[in-house]
């Protein structure tokens, strides 16, 4: 019996889809930008851009939760772990990523740093040593913090708190708009973020910009159709918001999971590693939560000194659109999977990971 995903990934369909897009394709050059490691991923390791005519040119954004992630938070968690004996609660991704300490060198240096299977893993963790404070360094966009924020709101135990460094998509495509020397003409809609988010909070964005947001899934048949779709907008020149990813998101979102983080969270400014600081992009507790938040039981807070960026490492205009990774002179000579000097070549959803992984010639 066939796979009832399979028709997602039928090569015939995703040849049609590219028909599609390259009949749609205006005389001048589209920029596109999609703010998603998980479609990059999927672009870079199908192929996907070589199916595009020339005039269409698809870039990645801020789209990866532990590229975007600050060195000062990273260095935070470091020294919870190493000097306040906490016990860090954390992703895999976020383990390698490189800062002034990063948390494989925490636990290195003897620091109890744990990868855990998300907000639950940490409640886990904190139940199983209950002698010993546990601090979850949550990391993500909108489908992760409504986790958090289900595990902040679930009476969490009395050792864990919680060190948030999730960020907001739409403040960041607003910055990204303002951006003088950035040019770019439609954005490819992340599908697990709007899953839980919606589109309802785009539509203002899409229509004062003037840009079309076209909301699509992760197989390679989604991904097509929304940028055939994104390509037919922007053409048209339409600033609108279309959802090419009906089979998971619905214009009011995830009720419930929203009605969680607007308990739990509220919207603060927030760095972006190389982006610099964006205004309502980041969460933190709602005042009446605040003894769960690490800073506050450890009295610590990030060093507003570190630089957002690494020395050398241009992850911030490679997830700002400026620059391509193989233009990063260190690209596949001194940075790579296995040696990183910088957070889009640790991870899967990194930038820089999937064009290297995914390199043609
Ligand atoms: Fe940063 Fe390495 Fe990418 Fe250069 S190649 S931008 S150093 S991750």
């Amino acid at each position: 019996m066939t796979h009832p995903g399979a028709r997602f990934r039928d090569p015939a369909l995703v040849a049609q889809l590219a028909d599609r897009l390259r009949a749609a394709t205006p005389d001048e050059p589209l920029r596109l930008m999609h703010v998603c490691g998980t479609h990059e991923n999927a672009i870079a390791r199908n192929g996907l851009r070589s199916l595009l005519p020339g005039a269409v040119e698809v870039i990645a954004g801020p789209g990866c939760p532990v590229c975007v992630c600050p060195p000062a938070d990273i260095d935070l968690a470091a020294r919870l772990a190493l000097d306040h004996g906490a016990g860090v609660a954390t992703v895999g991704d976020m383990m390698r990523v490189p800062g002034r300490v990063s948390l494989t060198e925490a636990r290195t240096r003897g620091g109890d740093v744990r990868v855990v299977d998300g907000a639950a893993g940490a409640v886990r963790w904190a139940r199983e040593e209950p002698e010993r404070e546990v601090v979850l360094f949550a990391v993500g966009f909108e489908t992760t913090a409504c986790t958090t924020a289900a595990a902040v709101l679930a009476e969490p135990p009395p050792n864990l708190s919680f060190l948030l460094s999730h960020r907001l998509i739409p403040p960041a495509l607003s910055a990204l708009l303002t951006m003088d020397d950035l040019r770019i003409d439609g954005f490819l809609m992340p599908g697990h973020v709007l899953t839980v988010a919606g589109t309802e909070d785009y539509t203002p964005l899409a229509v004062a910009s003037g840009r079309p947001m076209v909301v699509a899934g992760f197989e390679p048949v989604d991904v097509m159709l929304g940028l055939a779709r994104l390509v037919e907008l922007a053409g048209e020149g339409r600033g609108e918001v279309a959802n090419a990813y009906p089979r998971a998101v619905r214009s009011g979102g995830n009720a419930k999971a929203l009605a969680m983080m607007d308990r739990a969270f509220q919207a603060v400014d927030a760095r972006w590693r190389g982006l610099g600081e964006i205004p309502g992009s980041g969460l933190a507790l709602q005042p009446e939560l605040s003894s769960l938040d690490a800073c506050q039981r450890f009295g610590v807070e990030p060093d507003p000194d570190l630089p957002d960026s690494l020395p050398g490492c241009s992850c911030g205009d490679v997830m700002a659109g400026r620059l391509d990774p193989t233009e990063c002179p260190l690209f596949g000579e001194s940075c790579t999977p296995e040696a990183p000097r910088g957070p889009c070549m640790v991870s899967f959803e990194g930038t820089c990971r999937n064009r290297y992984q995914y390199r043609e010639g």
